[in-house]
């Protein structure tokens, strides 16, 4: 199996490419596909797997294929897909491989953490980001602030979700959950399964495509 078999764009590709990638890994082989139909997504995966490009290369593709939907509300444009982290290290690591991945694309994507200037934060909300990569809690600074714009959000993608539940960021989540459009994909990866995971993939998701590697 190869990139352009998975129905991924050329300027995808070539990202990739220029990177040393050969071929999918065995998640990205099973997640890439899931993704590109529209499904929600349950996937266990270690780091190493090659588990961020296996729902940040669908989300460039999706993304991509479609302009955002125009806003008429006033203020802040909206953002399209969201992506949480437990850690700012894995924000800016996951905002890393959104650019490099999709350099060759039109698409703007920020990494928001906490203990960097929130002003700058601002401007570039201001200016339009199309991805977000945040930690729970300083993406709630900008809701509170009210200097970013969730409401048409397309996808959500929990990233090391049983890392974020450990750290005590369920309320968190479940806050910026009840920001969202109802009509969204959602992909939530865990390393380790639990209840709690269970649970927050059965709020979550809608008949979510399975996956462990
Ligand atoms: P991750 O599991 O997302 O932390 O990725 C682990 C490492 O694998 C990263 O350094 C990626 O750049 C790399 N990687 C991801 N996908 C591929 C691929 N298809 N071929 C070769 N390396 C990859």
């Amino acid at each position: 199996m190869s990139f352009s078999t998975l129905g991924l764009s050329n300027e995808i590709i070539r990202a990739v490419t220029e990177l040393g990638y050969t071929q999918p890994t065995p998640i990205q082989m099973q997640a890439i596909p899931a993704v590109m139909k529209g499904n929600d997504l349950l996937a266990g995966a270690q780091t190493g797997t090659g588990k961020t490009a296996s729902f940040t290369l669908p989300l460039l593709q999706r993304l991509s294929e479609s302009s955002h939907k125009n806003s008429q509300s006033e203020g802040y444009p909206p953002i399209r897909a969201l992506i949480l982290t437990p850690t700012r290290e894995l924000a800016a690591q996951v905002q890393e491989s959104v650019y490099q991945y999709g350099k060759y694309l039109n698409l703007r994507s920020m990494a928001m953490f906490g203990g960097v200037n929130i002003n700058q934060q601002k401007r570039r909300l201001r200016n339009g980001v199309d991805i977000v990569v945040a930690t729970p809690g300083r993406l709630l600074d900008h809701v509170q602030q009210g200097t970013i714009n969730l409401s048409n959000i397309e996808f959500l993608i929990l990233d090391e979700a049983d890392r974020m539940l450990d750290m005590g960021f369920i309320r968190d989540i479940r806050r910026i959950l009840k920001l969202l459009p109802r009509k969204r994909q959602n992909l939530l990866f865990f390393a380790t399964f639990s209840d709690e995971i269970k649970g927050l993939a059965a709020s979550l998701l809608n008949h979510p495509t399975m996956i462990e590697v």
